[in-house]
């Protein structure tokens, strides 16, 4: 049994559970007034927009510089895996591997999990809700921390290149970076993780219904 299904509802803003009776069409939090949703409106739909834009836009975050450096006798553009590839090449392993860690790895697996989440709950699958909970709430508390990626790859791959350093400027492929690290953000805020339990008390539901007939 859910809450909702009780006629409980809570708020998304200031987490007060307001109890609506059945047929209620304009739900408001009696706390603070916000508009009440059973489930967030259209969060599948608008999860799986968010995650296909941020797809598309990995793809020039990856191909294209995110930054340009220059001194008196060179310029050089950089990927953040051209980036990644000199700070190994120059001894500073560690660091390659931080950066790989946060500006590949990260968001790659922040689109997968939510992905995988999406589809989950697309097909009303009742396999492990609580491991996909806690999957939810780790790229949640991720999302947080995103900005960090972006000032990473910049910040480190500057630090190395210090010794003939004149002047750094920003590449389209950081501002693709960037829109991939808001778009999962929003994409996280947008999943409803309530979605992930609804099939599992609707088994329970239809199983006490049949019980009740027969
Ligand atoms: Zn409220």
């Amino acid at each position: 049994m859910t809450a909702a299904q009780l006629g409980f509802y809570g708020c998304l803003i200031c987490h007060y559970v307001t109890e609506c009776a059945p047929g209620t069409t304009d739900m408001r939090c009696r706390r603070c007034g916000a508009l009440l949703h059973r489930r967030k409106p259209n969060s599948i739909g608008r999860t799986w927009a968010l995650l296909l834009t941020g797809y598309l836009l990995y793809i020039p975050a990856n191909v294209l510089p995110v930054m340009h450096t220059g001194s008196l006798f060179s310029t050089q553009s950089d990927t953040i895996m051209s980036g990644i590839v000199y700070l190994w090449t120059s001894g500073s392993w560690y660091l390659a591997a931080v950066v790989f860690i946060a500006s590949i790895f990260v968001p790659a697996a922040k689109l997968a999990v939510l992905t995988f989440l999406v589809i989950s709950v697309q097909r009303r699958s009742t396999w492990g809700p609580l491991d996909r909970t806690k999957m939810y709430r780790v790229v949640e508390f991720i999302g947080r921390w995103s900005m960090l990626d972006i000032f990473v790859v910049t910040i480190l791959v500057a630090l190395v290149r210090l010794q003939s350093l004149a002047t750094i400027s920003v590449g389209l492929g950081a501002v693709a970076f960037g829109a991939v690290v808001v778009l999962t953000m929003v994409a996280a805020g947008q999943f409803d993780p309530r979605l992930i339990w609804d099939p599992q008390a609707d088994a329970h539901s239809f199983r006490d219904n049949t019980h009740g007939h027969s």
